[in-house]
């Protein structure tokens, strides 16, 4: 089962909670509107000993995709710095998210920045099984906009918007040997894609350092360095492209690549046995 924080991700409060919109409101009325006013959310759970993934579980879902809300920060934080976020981030996302041809000079850059760095922590942190940073990092971030180091986020965009609305999350614990996996039975690495008109973005927490971003592929843009302008759009990536950018990480725990081992500390209590976990063993 699922475990949802119950203090608030970003300040330890016990609330009480308010759902925040992961797509902002204002977006609601300038996204695709889907043909049905449903989605669909599908999990899949990995085990280990070289286990295939076990069939997955779908479920539909009332309302859009980009209607989704979690629950997971107070109502002090949602309406107070995250709202500021949002706000500042607000014009240039109007921009990226259209194509419009445009240079996004620093302070717009850094106002992006902060914005997807707030709703990767959002995502990383939505479910406790799978939640790759610590608590000490969302507190630096909310208090001083520490971009965590084992966060990298790059963007691209697509000439349809066949990836508006769309949410992909795949965790999991990489290493080199059984060793390499955090000692609380954490996972260590999380990626995270969602799409917002023909913008979409590309997180990667990775933990362990195992993992390259340009393994991802399509034709991605780094968020940093803030200091330089941002040209946009860059190259188009096709839809194919942004699947394969979407999927970069499933795709190599499926791949031959991989060995799965069992957790190490499979007695640990608290670690949910039906979460998604496995160690990836480097090939020589
Ligand atoms: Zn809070």
């Amino acid at each position: 089962m699922s475990r949802e924080p119950k203090r608030c991700v970003f300040c330890g409060s016990v609330g009480p909670l308010t759902r925040e919109h992961f797509w902002p409101r204002w977006m609601h009325e300038i996204l695709p509107i889907p043909g049905k006013p449903e989605h669909y959310q599908e999990r899949s759970t990995y085990t280990g000993l070289f286990r295939p993934a076990q069939p997955s579980r779908r479920t539909q879902r009332q309302g859009a995709t980009h209607t989704i809300t979690f629950r997971s920060v107070c109502a002090r934080c949602n309406n107070g710095w995250m709202s500021q976020c949002e706000e500042e981030a607000a014009p240039v996302l109007r921009r990226l998210l259209s194509g419009t041809p445009s240079t996004v000079e620093p302070p717009g850059r850094m106002a992006l920045a902060n914005w997807l760095i707030s709703k990767v922590l959002l995502a990383d942190a939505r479910y406790l099984e799978d939640t790759v940073m610590g608590f000490a990092e969302r507190i630096n971030f909310r208090t001083a906009r520490a971009m965590p180091s084992a966060l990298a986020i790059r963007i691209g965009w697509t000439a349809t918007t066949a990836f508006s609305g769309s949410f992909y999350r795949h965790a999991t614990t990489i290493g080199k040997n059984v060793y390499d996996a955090p000692p609380d039975g954490r996972k260590n690495t999380h990626s995270i894609f969602f799409g917002m008109g023909q913008l979409f973005v590309f997180a990667l927490i990775d933990g362990g350092g195992n993992f390259s971003l340009d393994a991802a592929g399509g034709h991605l843009v780094d968020i940093v360095p803030l200091h330089e302008p941002l040209a946009w759009p860059p190259r188009a990536s096709t839809d194919a492209e942004a699947r394969q950018v979407a999927q970069c990480l499933d795709d190599l725990l499926k791949s031959g690549r991989v060995r799965w081992l069992p957790q190490p500390n499979a007695t640990d209590k608290s670690t949910d046995k039906s979460a998604p976990s496995g160690l990836r063993e480097t090939p020589r």
